[in-house]
């Protein structure tokens, strides 16, 4: 029951093949089958999806469904919906149940997608591997001795390992695109306001977007346009008109401006297969007739040090309400309020959210604000400012997803300062808000998939997505 489009299950049910019914329980017995390994998700919301599937076949045949019926999709545990816990794969959220209901899951709900459950997430998002989640790792699909990347790891291996046809993740420095990457799947951060952050659970709010995660380009295009366009509950939601992102542009014809930052593409820099792969990707453009030029970005040792000193600095202040009090996980027995806050903190956060916490409190502290903080902010401007030079100049800026493929449970949790470094690539479209889409782009000779990545211009997520199709198809 491998789907790999909607478009394949659309044809399947007009034919008779299957039902919503049939497809949910298909999706069903396999979260159930792989779940116990590689722990993707924290829950299943069984008989609410097989209710709402039975209400959609209803639909269906009277020719009354929304453009998602048959659309399963698993949710990131840093997104809202009413009636169900959420957690932030964090102790600290214990117990709490969402009062609320994402935009993004408003919107897909009135198109008739099924939500099948919440998926296993790094805490509170911060994270490369998923390692840092309170109900442990999820693991990689092609190898569970591996991480599936993060921080989306459960909803990019949920879509790799055939548990739901697409996932909604968060994309802060890469957390839909480097799992995309790690998983073999399509990920898409768009335009930082493309799509409402209502009801998703803050990390770093000037960075946060929440993106698709499919086996289709289709798909994805479909989701970013059911998702996108202005909301009244998040004013930093933009209120440019949305372009057309499906059916997908067909671009096959144009020829475009391929840049490539050439620090960043060096032998030692990367894993040798994914230098490979990424040359051949290039190579492959230039065969097509693609203008394809290294460019210098004199940045690109700024981007990790820059975006975590202002991700820390907004985080601390995102997680501020997590007192023990408000939401969530309490210390037991506290002696006075000091320790209740102190204690539900402590015993409430894991290690990397409360190092996190510590160094945003520390670089926006008197003393310090300027020296990291501010300086931070002008160099962000910098960054963006040259990166939409660069865009002036050429359509897409492509680049590996990450310097290497999927790595090892526990290489790299010892070494945070290499699980950051290896966000760079990543990192930069959030600092600079532009549009960026993970694609599959090869495998290594052991069969882990390496993913190829291509930013474009902001609010141009139509043809960002046509020039990945027509890639992909010319690969
Ligand atoms: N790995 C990055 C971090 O830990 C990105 C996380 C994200 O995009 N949410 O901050």
């Amino acid at each position: 029951m491998h789907y790999s489009s909607l478009e394949t299950i659309r044809h399947d049910l007009a034919q008779g093949k299957i039902t919503v019914v049939s497809l949910v329980q298909g999706y069903l017995d396999r979260i159930a089958e792989v779940n116990p390994t590689l722990n993707l998700f924290i829950e299943v919301f069984e008989a609410e999806a097989l209710a709402r599937a039975k209400a959609i076949d209803a639909r269906l045949s009277e020719g009354k469904a929304g453009v998602l019926a048959g659309m399963v999709v698993g949710i990131k545990d840093v997104i809202c919906m009413e009636g169900h816990l959420i957690s932030a794969s964090s102790r600290i959220l214990q117990g709490f149940e969402s009062q609320i209901t994402a935009t993004v899951v408003e919107r897909l709900l009135a198109e008739d997608a099924i939500i099948i459950g919440r998926q296993n997430c790094d805490e509170f998002a911060m994270g490369s591997s998923n390692e840092n989640s309170f109900y442990g790792p999820a693991r990689l699909p092609a190898d569970p001795e591996r991480v599936t990347g993060g921080s989306s790891g459960g909803s990019a291996a949920s879509v790799a390992a055939g548990c739901c046809l697409a996932s909604l993740g968060s994309d802060t420095g890469g957390s839909v695109r480097q799992p995309a990457g790690f998983c073999g799947v399509y990920g898409v951060k768009p335009t930082y306001g493309r799509i409402s952050r209502w009801g998703l659970i803050a990390y770093a709010s000037s960075f946060d977007q929440i993106g698709p995660l499919t086996r289709s380009v289709a798909d994805a295009a479909l989701l970013l346009q059911v998702m996108a366009g202005p909301d009244g509950k998040d004013h930093t939601s933009s209120q440019q008109p949305v372009g057309t992102y499906f059916p997908v542009q067909e671009v096959s014809g144009e020829k475009f401006r391929i840049a490539y930052l050439e620090e960043a593409m060096t032998p030692h820099g990367l894993d040798p297969e994914v230098y490979a792969a990424a040359n051949a990707w290039l190579e492959a453009r230039r065969n097509e007739g693609h203008e394809v030029k290294p460019i210098s970005f004199p940045l690109l040792p700024y981007l990790v040090p820059c975006y975590y000193l202002l991700t820390t600095a907004e985080a601390s202040s995102n997680l501020q309400r997590f007192d023990g009090i408000r939401y969530g996980y309490r210390a037991n027995q506290p002696k006075d309020l000091r320790d209740l806050y102190v204690r539900s903190r402590t015993e409430g956060f894991g290690e990397e959210v409360k190092k996190r916490i510590l160094l945003g409190a520390f670089v926006l502290s008197a003393g310090f604000y300027e020296a990291y903080y501010q300086q931070a902010q002008k160099v962000r401007r910098i960054i963006r400012d040259q990166t939409t030079a660069v865009l002036e100049e050429f359509d897409f800026i492509f680049s590996p997803t990450s310097p290497s493929p999927a790595f090892k449970v526990g290489e790299k949790s010892k070494d945070p300062i290499s699980m950051y470094l290896a966000d760079i690539f990543t990192v930069h479209a959030n600092l600079a808000g532009i549009p960026a889409c993970s694609f599959p782009m090869a495998f290594t000779t052991g069969g882990l998939p390496i993913g190829g990545q291509l930013s474009g211009k902001p609010f141009e997520e139509g043809i960002l997505l046509g020039a990945v199709q027509s890639f992909s198809n010319s690969q």
